[in-house]
């Protein structure tokens, strides 16, 4: 008997985009925000996407969400549900305690009220907030209320995560505390995500691999694994001197635009 490895096909990614253009606006006005981008992203990989403020970071990630329909090119999503997107703003509801937030989006789906209250205690735990379930947001430090959206955003069960500078608002200790959580739940939950950041040493402390975007029409230029052995930490030498090519990179890429 002889073993052949499965066709390239059969390796499907869960997300695909092809020459993806968008513009904003029309004529005098318009703004070409990104340029025929083509990435492909495999399951279970974490891919950072960095670069310059305005290059299209939010633009592209609203596409993929299905916020915003792209004017060129294709987006193919390997799975029926809809990726969920996480921004820096954790947007609670400041009425609501912290397991009605989380609960919200279930009920929405209709999930039944037995089911819901498990699911939220569940979630709860994940991001180590079981004892504050039935505080409000104004209680809660910025981390406290960002892993609260974490715990919502992994309610949808999505098995691709968005991530638009999410932690871009909080402390460095507090940061580094989220960046090994996400890093767990994504390992447990064989997550996909997408995740976008300036910080270049965030992404070299999280990423598989990250992807560079030029300045404005955002397209890639650059793009590198990321071998160093997990887990990782953001101080350790590997990711301070990744962080530093990578920022080169990105330093020749904006100085080229004059900014
Ligand atoms: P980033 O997230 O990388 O900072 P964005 O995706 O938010 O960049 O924006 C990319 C470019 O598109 C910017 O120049 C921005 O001003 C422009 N832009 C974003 N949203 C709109 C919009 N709704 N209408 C017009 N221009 C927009
Ligand atoms: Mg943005």
């Amino acid at each position: 008997m002889t073993l052949t490895a499965p066709p390239q096909s059969v390796i499907a990614n869960a997300v695909t985009l092809s020459g993806v253009t968008k513009v904003y606006g029309r004529g005098s006005n318009a703004v070409l925000a990104l340029d025929g981008l083509t990435l492909d992203v495999r399951h279970g990989e974490f891919v950072c996407l960095v670069g310059a403020s305005g290059c299209g970071k939010s633009t592209l990630l609203n596409l993929i969400a299905g916020l915003d329909r792209a004017t060129g090119g294709d987006i193919q999503l390997s799975q029926d549900r809809a990726p969920t997107l996480m921004f820096q703003d954790p947007a609670l509801f400041p009425w609501l305690s912290v397991a009605s937030n989380v609960e919200l989006p279930l009920k929405l789906r209709g999930v039944p009220k037995e089911e819901r209250k498990k699911r939220v205690a569940e979630l709860l735990e994940v991001v180590h907030l079981s004892e504050f379930a039935k505080r409000q947001p104004h209680e809660l430090s910025g981390g406290m209320r960002q892993r609260v959206a974490l715990a919502r955003t992994l309610g949808q069960d999505s098995p691709v995560l968005l991530m638009d500078e999410p932690f871009g608002a909080l402390d460095a200790m507090t940061r580094d505390l989220l960046h090994d959580e996400l890093e767990r739940i994504w390992t447990q939950r064989q997550l996909t995500v997408l995740f976008v950041t300036h910080n270049v040493r965030e992404a070299a402390r999280l990423a598989d691999r990250i992807v560079l975007l030029s300045s404005r029409p955002g397209r890639i230029i650059y793009e590198t694994p990321v071998e160093i052995p997990r887990p990782r930490r953001i101080d350790s030498t590997e990711v301070a001197s990744l962080a530093a090519e990578v920022t080169d990179r990105l330093r020749q890429e904006v100085g080229r635009h004059g900014r």
